[in-house]
């Protein structure tokens, strides 16, 4: 259920974040503030941190919480689910992967067959690519229209500023991709989920499915979790939350996030 007043809302064990566009800019590390924040917030709750985005991606974007050099009780509240929680990690002295549900090699390499199949037909050339535009993540293949490395290239503001721009101009190019791309491999799942992004994965994977991870995994139930997240509305890459049940608070960027951890950290329990 949607919740408009946090005032009104019932204590929650379990904190899951969205990270691209809740906890952090697109692709990028999380701020100072939202650092200290989140530790504050895992004094309190356990946290959970669910994105399209590969492990590797998100150890850069929480790097400025690990540089706080959080407890290991704290560390052991905070529970990663990236690639869509295809895969899991969670502290035990060191950082674990727990579990990851791979695609096939056949199946990747049909994506990626699939993919520059696609971009070949509709001629799709822009003039610069930014690192690689094909990315096997194993639990998922990923085209990134401007390529992987936008934000580690151009920095954090250009980076990011270039993507929100291209996602802007070229909403229903990167849907057409998508459909294209659907019927070349109906037998996966196609998200059109980031600003430039396109990820291909099992079929059944969104972050329904990674919150019946979070629960499997984590030994919270869904009633007892809140969700925050920047795209819960219909096409968003957050709505299938809503499927689940689970409390959510949709906010429109970081700022609002913090709003919301603010909020969390004054309820009394
Ligand atoms: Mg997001």
């Amino acid at each position: 259920m949607k919740i408009s007043n946090l005032k009104k809302l019932k204590p929650k064990k379990l904190i899951v974040f969205d990270i691209d566009g809740t906890l952090t800019l697109t692709k990028a590390p999380m701020d100072p503030e939202m650092a200290k924040l989140m530790a504050q917030l895992l004094a309190a709750k356990k946290v959970a941190v669910i994105g399209g985005g590969k492990y590797g991606l998100f150890k850069e974007q929480l790097a400025p919480l690990y540089r706080l050099k959080l407890s290991k009780q704290l560390l052991e509240k905070l529970f990663l689910f990236p690639s869509t929680a295809t895969s899991f990690y969670r502290y035990n002295s060191g950082w674990k992967n727990i579990y990851a549900l791979q695609l096939s090699l056949a199946e990747r390499n049909k994506v990626k067959k699939a993919f520059r199949t696609v971009l070949k037909e509709i001629g799709y050339a822009p003039k610069r690519v930014y690192g690689k535009m094909i990315e096997d993540r194993g639990t998922q293949v990923t085209l990134s229209t401007l390529g992987q490395d936008v934000v580690a290239i151009l920095g954090t503001k250009r980076g990011v500023a270039l993507k929100t721009k291209w996602a802007k101009e070229n909403r229903e190019l990167k849907m057409k991709i998508g459909r294209m791309v659907a019927k070349l491999v109906p037998e996966l799942e196609v998200h059109v989920a980031g600003f430039t992004s396109i990820d291909v994965t099992k079929k059944g994977i969104d972050k329904a499915y990674g919150l019946k991870q979070i629960q499997k995994y984590v030994h919270v139930p869904i009633k007892d979790m809140l969700f925050v997240g920047d795209a819960i509305f219909p096409g968003g890459n957050d709505y299938a939350v809503v499927r689940t049940g689970v409390d959510y608070v949709p906010v429109t960027g970081p700022e609002q996030t913090k709003e919301i951890i603010r909020a969390v950290l004054e309820k009394p329990e």
